[in-house]
Parts: C-alpha cells; sequence; structure tokens
C-alpha cells in the first residue's frame, strides 16, 4: 500500500478521528488510527489543534445524522476561520447517502465509505504529498475525493491503535443478512461476511502476548459466523478456539440474534471458563405483532424459552438487551407485552430507543406512525421500569465478593478506579493505580444504577 512511502513525521499534521455509534466503528477508527500512525501521521484528542479532522460516522437513527450535521456545521465555520483544515467524512452515513452529504457538505475534502476506510493514508497523501485531485461536488468550486464502493473487501493484518490497553475488540465478521424492517446495518455495511479463523485467532494470540487479558468478538449477528463460508465451522467452534488462547483471560462476544442463538452455543458458553457471564441478546418488542412486522423472525415465547435455557445453563449469567418504542403499529397493548417481558426477563440492562423512520427501509413504508409523544411517554415508562429492575438486581449483589478487570482511574474521581465485572457491571472502588490491568476480587458494597461501589481488601 502507497501509505508506507510516506515520511511525514516531522511536518505533517495532526489527525483527529471522532467516532459516532457502535463498536464496530470504535474498531474501524481504530484501523484508520493504525494506519495514520504507520504513515507517520500524529494522532491528536483536541480538534483544535488538528490538520485534520475526520468525523467516522453511524447511521442507526436520524437524530444521530442531526447531530452530524450539525458538528459539520460547526467544522465549516472552523475550516472558514483556517483554510487549510482538511475535512473528512467516512462511515456509515456516506455509505447509505453519499450524494446527499455531498450536497449538504460540499465543503468536504474527501468522504470515505464502509469499504474504503482503510484507504485513508493514500487519500490524505493526495493533500500533502501528490497535490489534490478529486470529483467535483454538484453545485460548488470545491473538489471533494469520493471513494465510496459496495462490498470491497478489507484487506487482513491492517495495524491498530488501540484505544484500551487490556480489553480489545476484535472483527468475526462484517455486514448482515437479516433485513430486520427498521434497520440500515444491511444497506450500509453490505451482506455478511465471516473473518477467516485463522486471521481472527492470529490477531487475539497476538493480543495476548501483548498483554490484553479481554477480547470482545465483533459481528452485527456472531451466531451467523460461518454461514455461508467454504470453512464448516460456526460461532461455538469459533469459541471453543479462542477460548484456548494462552494468556487471555476473558471472552466476549456481541451482538446475537435471537432467532440464531443456537443450543450448542448455549452449551459451550456454559462449559468454556473464558467465556464471561453476560449476553447481550436484543429483543426489540414484547408483541408478537410488532415483532413480526419488524421481521425479527421470532415470537416472544422464544425469546422467553431462550432466556429460560440460558439462566439453566448459566445461573448467574446477565442479560442486556435492545428495544425499541413506538414501532407503526404499536398500540399500548403491544407496548404492555413489552413492559411484561422487561419485568419477567429482569434484564441487566437495555439500550432503549424511539422507532426512527429511516429512507430505504422496509418500516418507512407502514402506516399507523405513532405519534412522538406517546413514543416519548412509553420510552420514559419503559426506562424507569428498568431503572427500578436495575436496581432490585443490583441490591442483590451487595455483600458479594465479584472478580472484576480494573480498567482505569473512574471518571468521576481520580483517587477512585473502574473496573468491570464478568458479567459487565461497571463497579467503581478505592484503589492503587498499579492495579490498573489486574483482574482481582471486590466486595460490593453499595449498588447503583450507572456502577456499583465496591471495596478492595488490602485498602
Ligand atoms: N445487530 C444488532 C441486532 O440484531 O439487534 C443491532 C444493530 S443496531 C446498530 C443497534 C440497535 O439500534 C438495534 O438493536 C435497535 O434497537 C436500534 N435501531 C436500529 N434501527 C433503528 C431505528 N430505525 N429506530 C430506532 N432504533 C433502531
Ligand atoms: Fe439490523 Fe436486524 Fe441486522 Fe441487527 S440483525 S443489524 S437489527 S438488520
Amino acid at each position: 500500500m502507497k501509505n508506507k512511502e510516506h515520511t511525514y513525521s516531522k511536518n505533517s499534521p495532526k489527525v483527529y478521528i471522532r467516532t459516532y455509534g457502535c463498536q464496530m466503528n470504535e474498531y474501524d477508527s481504530e484501523i484508520m488510527a493504525g494506519l495514520l500512525e504507520n504513515s507517520g501521521y500524529h494522532l491528536t484528542d483536541n480538534p483544535a489543534e488538528a490538520g485534520v479532522i475526520l468525523l467516522n460516522t453511524c447511521y442507526v437513527r436520524e437524530k444521530v445524522k442531526h447531530k452530524i450535521y450539525s458538528r459539520l456545521g460547526e467544522l465549516k465555520k472552523l475550516k472558514e476561520e483556517k483554510p487549510e483544515l482538511i475535512l473528512g467524512l467516512c462511515g456509515c452515513l456516506v455509505q447509505k447517502e453519499p450524494e446527499e452529504v455531498l450536497q449538504r457538505a460540499p465543503y468536504l475534502d474527501f468522504i470515505l465509505g464502509t469499504s474504503n476506510f482503510y484507504q485513508l493514508p493514500e487519500v490524505l497523501g493526495q493533500f500533502f504529498g501528490d497535490g489534490v485531485r478529486g470529483t467535483k461536488a454538484k453545485g460548488s468550486s470545491h473538489s471533494t475525493i469520493v471513494q465510496v464502493e459496495e462490498d470491497r473487501a478489507i484487506p487482513e493484518g491492517m495495524p491498530k491503535l488501540r484505544k484500551r490497553r487490556f480489553s480489545a475488540f476484535v472483527s468475526v465478521m462484517r455486514g448482515c443478512n437479516n433485513f430486520c424492517s427498521y434497520c440500515n446495518v444491511p444497506y450500509v455495511r453490505g451482506r455478511e461476511v465471516s473473518r477467516p479463523r485463522k486471521d481472527i485467532l492470529r490477531e487475539i494470540e497476538e493480543l495476548a502476548q501483548k498483554g490484553y487479558k479481554e477480547v470482545t468478538l465483533l459481528g452485527q449477528n456472531v451466531n451467523s459466523y460461518g454461514k455461508g463460508e467454504k470453512e464448516k465451522i460456526d460461532f461455538a467452534d469459533l469459541l471453543v478456539l479462542v477460548n484456548q488462547v494462552e494468556n487471555l483471560r476473558r471472552v466476549r462476544f456481541t451482538t446475537s440474534h435471537p432467532k440464531d442463538l443456537s443450543d450448542k452455543l448455549i452449551e459451550k458458553m456454559a462449559e468454556l471458563d473464558k467465556v464471561c457471564e453476560h449476553l447481550h441478546l436484543p429483543v426489540q418488542s414484547g408483541s408478537n405483532k410488532i415483532l413480526s412486522r419488524m421481521k425479527r423472525g421470532y415470537t416472544r415465547e422464544h425469546y422467553k424459552n431462550l432466556v429460560n435455557k440460558l439462566r439453566q445453563a448459566i445461573p448467574e449469567i446477565a442479560l442486556t438487551t435492545d428495544i425499541i418504542v413506538g414501532f407503526p403499529g404499536e398500540e399500548e397493548k403491544d407496548f404492555q407485552d413489552t413492559l411484561e417481558l422487561v419485568e419477567t426477563v429482569g434484564f441487566d440492562g437495555a439500550f432503549t430507543f424511539c422507532y426512527s423512520p429511516l429512507k430505504g427501509t422496509e418500516a418507512v413504508r407502514l402506516k399507523e406512525r405513532i405519534p412522538e409523544k406517546i413514543s416519548g411517554q412509553r420510552l420514559r415508562r419503559l426506562i424507569e421500569l428498568q431503572q427500578k429492575i436495575l436496581l432490585r438486581k443490583n441490591e442483590s449483589l451487595v455483600g458479594k465478593e465479584v472478580e472484576i478487570m480494573v480498567e482505569k482511574i473512574s471518571k468521576k474521581s481520580s483517587d477512585e478506579l473502574q473496573g468491570r465485572t464478568r458479567t459487565n457491571k461497571i463497579v467503581v472502588f478505592k484503589g492503587r493505580k498499579e492495579l490498573i490491568g489486574n483482574i482481582i476480587s471486590v466486595k460490593i458494597v453499595t449498588p447503583g444504577c450507572w456502577a456499583l461501589r465496591g471495596k478492595v481488601n488490602s485498602c
């Protein structure tokens, strides 16, 4: 790749990357940061001192899109004051609607699609090495470099500049074949492609050698890992192999689709010592009518049955979920079904959203839109119920000894540390900085919704 030729270290501009969205986008940003560092660029956390500002975008809800355009408006002003500033946009928003991006933000210097992000050093090279080339954005005298292609294979072995020191994301697959009626992902990330197991294992082995203790395997639907590929391997088989990696202590994965969660996977989760007792299993709705309109491919009964199997196999498992309220046609009785399911399952956490109609998805054509006021009220009722459940669950942990991996200094107080239990709960406690990166035992002393408070015996 061309980036190897660039040696800018002294005069090259600093690059600021802001990531919107899920862990997949964070992972892509880590690759971009790694590629830039390898090409001699410096990364900065301060946009004011950057010569290049890049937004890596997501597009799961309209709200996020508004947020990105409003940030771009601010950056446009900054560029007017500082014309040499290079502005770039990449990720899901660009992949879904490149023409709209170019029309609304013709002042952008470059845009990169979800399969083109690794070309970033080459693109920057055109500004700082070979002079600017590009496609002229309609209605603008400015040229924007446009690299947006579909389903382009992403090369293996790219460098990554990881944000965290002991816990790392590892992509096992990209894309999604499910086409849930509300969702943009299959349109922006393309069809499912699993990464070869040897590449996944090599990446994890290298991480473990560098001192990483935990990995989170990423995919939009990890349960369909291996489907349609030459290699005969499924996600449960992959977990077995990852569990064997020496010096690795914890394995997590996300996201699991309820229609594809197999008995074999539940069995392996229970059996494999490094696989943590936590599962993110998005239910989206507790109403069969709405689940069918969402094209989720399972019923509330199936979901509850999975929860029973999981709890039988792994009694201490923590379950988290995603829920959308106000989906077209959702009546009060459907919403009551969601509340009932939430109460019965007793989730340890839920990401809750108001339905957002997205252009190009099937659900935008559905009638019976729910007024925003009603969706908003339902969202508040759901959050209130979930908070009560969570507090109740966390109270039951008081007095118990739990294993945590110490991650960092707490955001709220510099003399406290923050770690995570195997069940993915945050624990804050007083302790020495040297504990960061260690797996230790703490006693829970106070419950809380965002975090639990713990105490280390020796402190
Ligand atoms: N692959 C995951 C799954 O199958 O559940 C989720 C991926 S999506 C990036 C994350 C979450 O965003 C979804 O679980 C859903 O709850 C929410 N979401 C996606 N599209 C949405 C929309 N149009 N309106 C509101 N929430 C949405
Ligand atoms: Fe979107 Fe459904 Fe695929 Fe999840 S499974 S990424 S919600 S289409």
